[in-house]
């Protein structure tokens, strides 16, 4: 395995937006709670609390649906500013620890925590120092994946939650890799697994024992990133330059879902205008029309959704930094005559060629 000796710490706050609202009304500790909306509105759940977990909610789910799963939740109004704020917070501790941190989400980042040892000690201290500045400074609790490169320690992280720590220890990572299902490889979705499946690849470990060009072939480019992923090494796109190099996140995904049933584009047109005030360019929009025929419909893909009530209409907006974005005004503007549905769907399309899905 050609990994760096580096040591590298992704950190992932716990159940962040409920976390956040429970600081704000602090009667809502340990109970099932949705954020996103009231239980008989349209939208969608952005984040359960543990407890709601149990009961088989998550986000992206109708708040309907969460309330029927759940009937006891509490149901809370997500509060944006709020989020930003923390997340501010959040950033400023990590930068006390690093000067090599990288925000990848709102609530999600990787420290390059190489050469740190005299000053935090070994690694296991550091994410002990780490929990409990964290829970000083912003009384929220996260959880801790170290390993020799991102892709470990992102992987470790999520078996940290919530509020652990989870280190491979430098040269187990084959060890460690090898038993886990394939989809446990950041940026294998449904598509990629059904794909290996169909292969008869079905952990980490029967990757690695494949030539890359085995993988190539059949999976193309991203054949090669997944054969470097399943050896425990940073590669493809999301993983490309070193950790803090970029000035912030690389992309930002934001679901926004409507009141009310729109076809008019100066509405969706808004809804980007006001995602772009952010700093970052919008790069891909997709519009997701839900029918009550039980079908999802982005762009040309069109795939059955396992849920018997009518789905209201979702506008997704990637966000990516400037330097990236390759939608010029002009390319906008020209689509502002189609109907709101194709100019959607050809921005959807574009986007879909850049991803594995
Ligand atoms: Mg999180």
């Amino acid at each position: 395995m050609s990994l760096p000796s580096k040591t590298v710490f992704h950190v992932d706050m716990d159940a962040f937006f409920v976390s956040v609202e429970e600081l704000f009304d602090p009667s809502l500790k340990g109970k099932p709670v949705v954020v996103g909306g009231q239980r008989d509105e349209r939208g969608v759940v952005s984040a359960a609390s543990y407890a709601a977990r149990k009961f088989g909610v998550h986000s992206a789910m109708p708040l309907r649906t969460a309330a029927k799963l759940c009937p006891q939740a509490i149901f809370v109004n997500g509060h944006p500013d709020r989020y930003r704020d923390c997340s501010a917070k959040v950033h400023e501790v990590l930068q006390s620890f690093s000067p090599q941190v990288e925000m990848v989400s709102i609530d999600e980042a990787y420290l390059d925590m190489t050469g740190t040892e005299r000053l935090h000690g070994p690694p296991l201290l550091a994410a002990d120092k780490l929990h409990q500045r964290m829970k000083a400074q912003t009384q929220l609790n996260c959880s801790i994946g170290i390993g020799r490169s991102r892709l470990i320690a992102k992987v470790c992280s999520g078996k940290a939650k919530p509020h652990g720590v989870f280190y491979v220890v430098p040269g187990q990572e084959a060890k460690f890799l090898a038993p886990l299902d394939v989809r446990e490889i950041p940026g294998v979705g449904k598509v990629t697994e059904q794909k290996l499946h169909g292969l008869g690849i079905l952990t980490v470990g029967d990757v690695a024992n494949l030539d890359d060009s085995f993988l190539e072939q059949h999976l193309g480019k991203w054949g090669l990133a997944l054969a470097g992923k399943a050896r425990g090494e940073d590669a493809g796109a999301w993983f490309e330059g070193e950790i803090g190099e970029s000035d912030g996140p690389k992309s930002i995904s934001h679901e926004h879902t409507y009141d009310r049933d729109t076809a008019n584009i100066a509405q969706i047109e808004s809804t980007r205008v006001r995602e772009r005030a952010s700093g970052l360019h919008n790069w891909t929009t997709k519009f997701i029309r839900r029918y009550t025929a039980c079908f999802t419909q982005t762009g040309v893909r069109e795939r059955k959704f396992d849920c018997s009530e009518c789905m209201p209409p979702r506008l997704t907006i990637n966000l990516l930094r400037p330097a990236c974005s390759r939608t010029t005004a002009a390319e906008n503007g020209s689509r502002r005559s189609q109907s709101p549905i194709a100019f959607a769907t050809g921005m959807a399309n574009r986007a879909s060629r850049l991803a594995p899905e």
